[in-house]
């Protein structure tokens, strides 16, 4: 296995990537002190006080791709290991340096943690995940093969989509906009406490 192998890094969902929060400079290590900067005067960022360092921790959001996966006329959604809670949800991935571009990038995330093989790749939409700091790019991917976990899942689930429910955050909004684009009137419920 690659030593960059993106099993062996946080999954798109994890907390640790949420508080990427900097306190000293990773450069010269005083303490960050919030600064506007020219070009964005509205918008204090982190930044190091030392002029000659010149860094800023710019926090833009991070660009995340995620599937709703078809398999055999049903929804696959699946159980990340890093949730406590009991919550199924999309496949999602951060893209490579090495994706030619954010359909590939969705399609080998699948391949990755499903080991299904995409047969389309449709865009369904871009979503705000404001708690994390993401743009999510969400993808219809119908899909072949046998399923076999990834490390990063626990646990998958098939779902109907005649009678399958959406989280009204991210990519459940990805979820649910795709049901209804198939006919279906999709009832929201709440991600379950972790
Ligand atoms: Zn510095």
């Amino acid at each position: 296995m690659p030593a960059q192998c993106p099993h062996t890094r946080p999954s798109a969902n994890t907390e640790s990537r949420m508080h990427s929060r900097y306190v000293h400079c990773p450069q010269c290590a005083r303490p960050l002190q919030p600064r506007a900067h020219a070009g964005s005067p509205d918008v204090a960022r982190l930044s190091c006080p030392d002029d000659a360092c010149g860094f800023v921790h710019w926090d833009n959001p991070v660009p995340v791709v995620a599937a709703v996966v078809e398999h055999e006329g049903e929804l696959i959604l699946a159980r990340n290991k890093a949730w406590a809670a009991p919550f199924y949800a999309l496949i999602t991935g951060f893209l490579e340096k090495t994706d030619p571009s954010p359909q590939e990038a969705v399609a080998r995330e699948v391949k990755e943690e499903l080991d299904l093989d995409a047969t389309a790749v449709n865009f369904i939409g871009h979503y705000r995940f404001e708690r994390q700091n993401q743009i999510i790019l969400a993808y219809h991917v119908p899909a072949t093969g046998v399923i076999t976990l990834g490390e990063e899942l626990a646990d998958y689930k098939r779902v109907d989509p005649a009678r399958a429910r959406y989280w009204p955050v991210a990519t459940g909004l990805a979820l649910r906009d795709w049901l209804r684009a198939q006919g279906h009137d999709p009832q929201p419920f709440e991600i379950p406490k972790s």
